[in-house]
This record gives structure tokens, C-alpha cells and sequence, in this order.
């Protein structure tokens, strides 16, 4: 029954069914799970017997969303996680130790960013950056104590590309182990370990969610590395809740559907906004005119569903249209249905210097729009009134 396409992996799983034979898999709501007698229960604890024992450990709705994004991504097994965030912690968690050194993107999502400069440093774990454009830099920030390579593709917000395989190559000379943050590709539009990546995280409260409902977060990746995540996870206790696993499993029942309807919605509000006389610069992957367009047409199905652009006149331009939009959402969500302005030079990014802002290409006047399902008309109008 197992089928190599997508799509089919979205929907499919070996869901054993209970006496009601029901048709989709129900939700189990339970903390832990009962052995037929001391010898089950030893066995069990000795891992002798791959079947729950704790939801911290293991649940059905958690293991089938796992198994999902493990076939869609390519790996050969994952944990998940309460969020993103602690996707991201657990993973270097697990697999660095005290004094460590990891060599990251510059451009990486906030709170990574955070951990970097704020929590990792407890440990003495430090963090040297390449730009987008210097991955070949990178062989000089190798020490000693580098275990990491860590990067996102596309990166938020500025929907840089980042070449994986490049770096899978660097990490595979190395010995190192290369991590992708593929929040923004999702699994269906990219699968980073085709090109050498060791570890793929998910925020799965983006796209994979995709209506703003729950926060989730995953890793795979290989059998060995993850049991290290593994067994940090289940005595630390950073588990996926099961209805959260429930509710995205479904959701990715319905990714590859709406990701189509996302890309081709956001590829003709790039278009669009290309055009117009108040906008400077247009960032969206699959446009021509994108920097690294060959690279994100190799690795990528379609372009995603974020469009950066960046307004004439700076940061109060900025601010001014975030004031003028009507339909679309300010909020700091990404990937719902529903379409999503942010101005990162006066919210997400308003802490760093303007120095690392341009460093990670955020003018003052860039404006990222997460792309939802509403008629694609509706929205190109409401951004157009707002730049006029
Ligand atoms: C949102 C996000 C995260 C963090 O995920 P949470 O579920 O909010 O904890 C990590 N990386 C990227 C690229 C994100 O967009």
C-alpha cells in the first residue's frame, strides 16, 4: 500500500484501526497505555517492544504524524515537538555538548536567533554567521569544536535561497551535520535531505497547520541522530500534545492542495506588485528577476507562499501602508489561510542594529506578505489601494 508519491504520503499511513473500524484516525486522548502483565510491562520498558507506553514518550496521533512528514521528507525517523522553538532547542540540545561551535546563516528566524546570542552561550556553545552569498566562507569559520551547520531556506523575510547541496557538500567533507530549518519550503515543495541535509525541522504552525489553529514542530532525520533527540525528548519533555498531532495531521492531508493554491496566489501577487511605481524591489523565488531564481527552480516545486518587496520612502512608508491595508491580517503569523502583512524593520527585526537588519536585507521599507487562499483578486486590490 505504501506509495512513493507525496501527495499519497500526506494522506496514507498504517493506521491500525479499533473495533468501530472508523475511516479517519480518531484522536487518543491518553496519558499513558496498560500492559497485559509484568512480563509485557518489563519488556516494554526494556525496549525490547516498539509499542506506547507514555504520551511523552510516544502516542498513535503523534507517531502518525511523524510517520507522514518522515516519508514526505525522505527520513528515516523524527520526533515531534510542542512548537517550533523547541524543535530547534531539543535538536542542538541532543546533539551538542558544552563548548561546542556551530556555524550558522545570518539569516535565520528570530528566536534562533535568540538562542544563539542569549541561551546557547550558557553551555559555552558559540555561534559564528555566513551571509546568503558566502557559503563559501564557510571552510574558514570551521574549528576544532564545529559540529553544526545550520541554515533556512528561503529565509524569513527577506526569501533569500540558500544553495543546500552546496552546503551538504561542506558538511559531508567536514563531518559536520547539516541542519535545515524547511519551514517556509514545506515538505512538499522541498526535501533538503535529496541534497545532503542530516536533520530537517518544521515549524509545523506555518504551512503545515496552515489555519492558524496550533503550534507544532518536527524533526527527522536519521535513525541514529534522532535517537539521540529521542532520548533527550522523552526525558525532558518537549512532546507534540496529541490532539495538536491530530489536528496537523490532518492539515497535511490537505498540504500539497493548498501550498499549489498559496505559490499561485503569491507568484500573481508578485507579479503584480512588480509592476507598480511605488514598489522598488520585488523578492519572490520563482520570479526571473529573483537573484537566485535557478537555484530556487532546482530545489524547489514552486516558489512558496511569502513575497517580499520593499515600498519606496523607508520605514514610515512602510509603517503607512501596514496602516492602509484592509483585508489582509497584521499579524505575526505566516502561512494561514489568510493573507498576512508584516514590517520587519518595525516589529520582528525593530531590535537589531540597522546594521544587521541590512545584513540580513531588511530595508526600512520591506514589507513581507504571507500569501493566503482568499481570491487572488481581493488581495492584489487591497495591496494596491494601500500603496496608492
Ligand atoms: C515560526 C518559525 C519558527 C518557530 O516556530 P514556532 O512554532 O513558532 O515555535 C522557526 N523557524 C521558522 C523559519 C519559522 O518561521
Amino acid at each position: 500500500m505504501s506509495s512513493n508519491h507525496i501527495e499519497t504520503q500526506a494522506i496514507r499511513t498504517q493506521i491500525e484501526r479499533s473495533q468501530y473500524l472508523e475511516h479517519s484516525n480518531p484522536l487518543y486522548l491518553t496519558s499513558s497505555y496498560i500492559f497485559e502483565d509484568a512480563e509485557d510491562m518489563r519488556a516494554s520498558f526494556a525496549d525490547e517492544k516498539d509499542r506506547n507506553i507514555y504520551s511523552r514518550y510516544s502516542n498513535p496521533n503523534t507517531s502518525e504524524f511523524i510517520e507522514k512528514i518522515c516519508k514526505m521528507e525522505g527520513a528515516e525517523r523524527g520526533y515531534a515537538f510542542a512548537s517550533g522553538m523547541s524543535a530547534v532547542f531539543s535538536t542542538f540540545a541532543a546533539l551538542l555538548n558544552a563548548g561546542d561551535h556551530i556555524i550558522s546563516s545570518r539569516s535565520v528566524f528570530g528566536s534562533t536567533q535568540t538562542m544563539y546570542n542569549n541561551i546557547l552561550p550558557k553551555w559555552n556553545i558559540s555561534t559564528n554567521y555566513f551571509k546568503i552569498n558566502e557559503i563559501d566562507k564557510i571552510e574558514s569559520l570551521i574549528q576544532p569544536n564545529t559540529k553544526v551547520i545550520y541554515a533556512e531556506s528561503p529565509t524569513n523575510p527577506a526569501v533569500d535561497i540558500l544553495d543546500l547541496e552546496l552546503l551538504g557538500q561542506i558538511a559531508k567533507k567536514h563531518n559536520l551535520i547539516l541542519i535545515i530549518d524547511n519551514c517556509f519550503a514545506t515538505p512538499y515543495l522541498q526535501q533538503p535531505i535529496k541534497f545532503g541535509a542530516d536533520i530537517v525541522i518544521h515549524s509545523a504552525t506555518k504551512l503545515i497547520d496552515g489555519q492558524g489553529r496550533v503550534l507544532g514542530g518536527v524533526t527527522v532525520g536519521s535513525e541514529a541522530l534522532i535517537q539521540k533527540i529521542y532520548l533527550f525528548s522523552r526525558n525532558t519533555g518537549p512532546a507534540l500534545s496529541p490532539f495538536n498531532a491530530w489536528v496537523l495531521s490532518k492539515s497535511l492531508e490537505t498540504l500539497p492542495v493548498r501550498v499549489d493554491k498559496h505559490c499561485e496566489n503569491a507568484f500573481k501577487v508578485a507579479q503584480f506588485l512588480e509592476t507598480h511605481n511605488k514598489v522598488n524591489l520585488v523578492k519572490y523565488p520563482f520570479l526571473k528577476s529573483h537573484p537566485q531564481y535557478e537555484l530556487a527552480k532546482k530545489q524547489m516545486k514552486l516558489g512558496g507562499n511569502i513575497v517580499a518587496f520593499e515600498i519606496k520612502g523607508g520605514i514610515e512608508a512602510g509603517r503607512n501602508f501596514l496602516n492602509r491595508i484592509k483585508l489582509l491580517s497584521l499579524s505575526a503569523n505566516l502561512g494561514d489561510t489568510r493573507s498576512i502583512v508584516t514590517h520587519p524593520a518595525s516589529t520582528t527585526h525593530a531590535k537589531l542594529s540597522e546594521d544587521d537588519r541590512l545584513q540580513t536585507g531588511i530595508t526600512g521599507g520591506l514589507v513581507r506578505v504571507s500569501v493566503g487562499l482568499e481570491y487572488v483578486d481581493d488581495i492584489i486590490n487591497d495591496l494596491n489601494q494601500a500603496l496608492n
